[in-house]
This record gives structure tokens, sequence and C-alpha cells, in this order.
């Protein structure tokens, strides 16, 4: 048997079945990371003690409850390997965000959202590979190497979350964590071949992410099913007193099929910019779910145009505030200098990575007096436009279907120089986010060899929906 392409549940049942061990499942994986990691790139550490030590734990608590007849006792996840990314809290190991400032920084406590991975018993293997603090589309922002997408070792892995993405594409976990602020867990699910659930803001629990932008950051799930995401995804959702914005979400009962849909597609989505490969397996996917019964409806988001102006205003004002924290004096790297102003100047000017001064820059100057009018708060009220726009569009549609990314996994160094065309990855993605909508990427097909994304987006906590539709879908795609 092939242990490291099993999905959760089937590893699951192997386990209680006795089929193997954690710890020989957890030995396959890191024996994988161990033969392919130097190529893709997607682990910044390997944590083996830990997941070891879990797994352990796990074999005996199976051993203790006896044989098959006694199943269902341990939960879907235990004793199952997975990846975190290294944006992400575990207690003990280390937490780099990918930036040299905090290249020595061990986290002190674990995220909600491990935590409640570890109530379950799931292994972690390692820390993942992503744009620094998480401002990227393609992980090349990272300080310390570039995650291959492993469809083709030349082109990217797509960002921020392209080590969480690479990893679980590549059998190198059953299923991982990444962060979405703008599209960093769907695009790189979209260029990497498997499922990413970006949740509602405020569905999960964001102690322990490293804050990038407080208003849009959320943790979600990668797997290769859409069932995997789903397992993860009610394992870490929730209220927690440690996140004032997180909140209990209302399960709803109803059957959600595709026979009785309103899928919306948003004309906007698909003008100029669009790969022609990518639009013909998206308009594919969209025919599927017509032909499934469901009734497609052209819907408007006019707003479209402004979205990554006003995303690229916002974000940098909310990550300009939230990285003022790194001072040399606080957390990771501490630089020696004549005064404070000069430890300051010293730490973060060889500490962080250019991009994320961009935007320190840009963010800083939003919000600067004289300016915060004319930058900052127009772009909250047109954020409330953007918003707006998909409230009309829930009232026609049940669920939107577009694109993820306007093109499949682009080459390495590419866009690497061009902050813009960089910025342009995010068209399909910020908008959602803005809205505090949650989205989906669905293995759609392929173009070229590349894996191409359906984005299926749903109403504020209609994760439910999206998960049914999609695992649905999933099977005739
Ligand atoms: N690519 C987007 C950005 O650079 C999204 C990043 C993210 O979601 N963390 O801001």
């Amino acid at each position: 048997m092939n242990l490291i392409s099993l999905t959760i549940r089937q590893a699951h049942d192997g386990l209680i079945d006795k089929k193997f061990s954690s710890r020989e499942l957890t030995l396959a994986y890191l024996a994988e990371i161990e033969k392919k990691d130097k190529k893709i790139g997607a682990y910044l550490s390997v944590t083996k003690d830990l997941a070891l030590r879990q797994a352990e734990k796990i074999d005996e608590e199976i051993s203790a409850i006896g044989g098959p007849a006694s199943g269902g006792k341990i939960g879907l996840l235990a004793g199952i390997p997975c990846a975190i990314k290294d944006a992400i809290l575990v207690e003990g190991e280390k937490c780099t965000a990918a930036s040299k400032i905090l290249e020595n920084y061990v986290a002190p406590y674990d995220a909600t959202a491990v935590k409640k991975l570890k109530n379950e018993g799931a292994v972690i293997l390692g820390k993942t590979n992503t744009d620094e603090f998480t401002m990227g589309a393609s992980t090349e922002n990272s300080a310390f190497k570039v995650t291959k997408n492993p469809h083709d070792l030349t082109r990217v892995a797509g960002g921020s979350s392209g080590g969480s993405a690479a990893a679980v594409a590549a059998d190198m976990a059953c299923h991982a964590l990444g962060s979405d602020t703008g599209g960093s867990i769907r695009q790189p699910a979209s260029f990497c071949g498997v499922v990413g659930l970006c949740p509602t803001y405020g569905a999960v629990s964001r102690y322990g992410l490293i804050a990038h932008a407080s208003s849009f950051d959320q943790i979600g799930p990668m797997a290769k099913t859409v069932e995997d995401c789903r397992i993860v995804f009610d394992a870490i959702k929730g209220k927690d007193l440690l996140d004032s914005t997180s909140v209990e979400q209302k399960i709803s009962n109803f059957k959600f099929q595709i026979s009785n849909l309103r899928v919306g597609v948003p004309k906007e989505y698909f003008s100029k910019g669009l790969d022609s490969g990518v639009e013909k397996i998206i308009k594919n996917a969209i025919k599927k779910a017509q032909d499934a019964g469901a009734k497609i409806v052209e819907i408007s988001l006019p707003t479209t145009e402004f979205a990554l102006a006003c995303y690229y205003i916002l974000v940098p004002s909310e990550a300009s505030a939230n990285l003022a924290r790194y001072d040399g004096i606080k957390y990771g790297l501490s630089e020696k200098g004549e005064n404070l102003l000069d430890v300051y100047l010293k730490t973060r000017g060889r500490g962080l990575g250019a991009e994320v001064k961009r935007r320190i820059m840009i963010g800083t100057y939003c919000l600067s007096s004289g300016y915060y009018d004319a930058y900052y708060k127009k772009a909250q009220q047109v954020r409330q436009f953007i918003r707006n726009d998909f409230v009309k569009a829930f009232e026609k549609a049940d669920l939107i279907f577009c694109p993820v990314s306007p093109f499949p996994a682009f080459k390495i160094g590419e866009k690497a120089d061009d902050p813009l065309s960089m910025y342009l990855a995010d068209i399909y993605t910020v908008a959602v986010k803005l809205a505090g909508l949650p989205g989906l990427s669905l293995p759609a097909g392929k173009t070229n060899g590349l894996p191409v994304g359906l984005q299926i987006i749903g109403n504020h906590f209609e994760e439910n929906k999206i998960l049914a539709i999609a695992q649905e879908l999933e099977k005739m795609l």
C-alpha cells in the first residue's frame, strides 16, 4: 500500500484496522520529504521529533482501544501527518514567517488552530515555506528559498502558502494549514492542483497566526480532496476567546445539491487578461454543473476594477501597523546600534526583505496625517461598495463560480522584479477578502500540463454549502 497517497479517511481506516501504525505512516512521509524536498523546497523546517512523539502517542491510544470493532473512537485526524505554514505558531518550534528578522524565533505557544489539530491527535511534520510575512503570490519573497511547483520544477508553486500546497501536491503531507489574506490559500492550491479553503473572516481563530493584515487574515485547510478539507475545517473552526473576531458558526442541516443550485458567473471575471486555457477549463466546470441541473445566472460585480487598488491600500496600511512590533527589541533579530533609532534602522534594514519594506512604506504613507482621508478612508468606503456588490449577487445566486487566477503557475523569476504584475495574480481573489467571504479552489483540469482551480465563492459562513457542492462537482471534473 502506498501510504503517502492516502486521503485522511483512508489513512484513518488503515490506522483503526491496524494495517499500519501512525509511526509507519509518519516515517513514510518523512522519507518522502527526505527524498523530494531538496528539489521542491516546500519545508522550511522538519519537526521530526515532534512528529514521531505524536505518532507514537496515537499508536498507544489505538492499541489501547483494541481492534477494528472499536473503530470510530479515534478521531479522523488522529495519527495523520500534516504540515503547517511557517506563519502559524507551533509551540517550541521555529516560526520564521520566512523572514530574516524571525530567523531564530521559537514560538512560545500554539496557534489555536494548531492546538485544535493537536487535540485531535494530528501529527505535525514541519513548517512550510511562504512569502515573507505572507506578502506575495509565488513564495519568491521568502528570505530563505523558492518553493518549486511539483508539476513543473521551473515554475512557482504560488503563494503565499506555496510550501503547504506543494507539500500536499507532492505527497509530503496528507494535509496542511495555510493562511489567506488576499488569495494565499486559493491561488497556490490552484497552481499545485490541490483543494484549498479560505474560510469566512472570523470562522477560524487567528490567534497565533503572524499578522499580515488583521481584517483580512484567515487560516484554512489545504488537502487532496474536498472531504479532507472539510474534516480539517471542522476541527479548526469556531469561537476562540483569544480572538475576539472569531465566531461560532451556525450549521444548517439543509442538503445542498447541484441540481437545485443557482450558480452566479461574474461577467467581469471573464474579460481581457484571462488565459484562454484557464477560461476553457472554468467554462467546462460551469457547463458540468449546468448539465447536472444547476441554473447558471450571469451576475455583475461592477466594482471589480477597484478591488486591487483598494486591497493594496488597506492591506499595506494594516501591515505597516502590524509589523511595527519587529523593532529589534521584542522579537527575533536585534542589531546593535549607537542609539535606539539606530537599533530600529539596522534591525529592520537588515531583517526585512524588499517587498515587506515596500509595503511598510506604502502603508505608512497611506496612514499618515494629511493622506489618511485620501487613501485609507477612501479605500474603506470602496471596500463597502465591493461588499455590497456581493450582497446583491447573492440575491440572484447561491454560489459564485469563477477562476482563482487569470493564469496557471508562472515561471520562477517571471514576475519577481515587477511587483505590479505580481499583484495582478490576485485579481480574482482579493475582492472575496475585501468582502470577508469564504472561497474554495477546486482542481478543475489542466492546461499544458499545469493545474487550474475553479473558485467557488459563498456568502458569509456558507462553507457548508461550498464544500457540499465542491464535493459533488469533484467527481465530475
Ligand atoms: N498575493 C497577495 C498579497 O501579496 C495575497 C497574500 C496573502 O493572501 N497572504 O497580498
